[in-house]
């Protein structure tokens, strides 16, 4: 796959407001928030959109669902609750091909997916 700006962010090759990491995963601030709370879960094995992720690493798109709960619990918006979602290609919406995961919080998000 193309060389993403993800990737320079997990080499520490451009700054990030880095909020999460663990052995699999990286998590840091949206440049660009929809929400007060707009963090980004990056696997650090790059894949480009979700179609190309194998089953093999079934585990590593668990990982990225799991950091954002962990995150959520940390920072005590768990109950009060948060929204991730994933963005696919052209009609997803996908601007940065290298797999991704949105977690939205800090405020009442609406079931509006236009
Ligand atoms: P998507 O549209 O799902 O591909 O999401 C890409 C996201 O990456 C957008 O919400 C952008 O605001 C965000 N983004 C792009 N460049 C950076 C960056 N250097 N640091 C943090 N977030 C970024």
């Amino acid at each position: 796959m193309k060389e993403t700006i993800f990737s320079k962010i997990i080499r520490r090759e451009i700054p990030a407001d880095i909020v999460y990491e663990d052995e699999a995963v990286l998590g840091f601030r949206d440049i660009s928030p929809q929400a007060p709370v707009h963090i980004l879960f990056v696997p650090k094995t790059a894949y480009a959109t979700l179609n190309d992720v194998p089953a093999t690493e079934a585990e590593l798109l668990g990982k990225l669902m799991l950091a954002a709960a962990d995150y959520a619990r940390r920072e005590g918006f768990a109950d009060s609750g948060y929204r991730v979602l994933m963005n696919v290609n052209r009609d997803g919406g996908q601007t940065v091909f290298h797999v991704h995961l949105h977690l939205l919080a800090g405020r009442a998000l609406h079931a509006d997916f236009g």
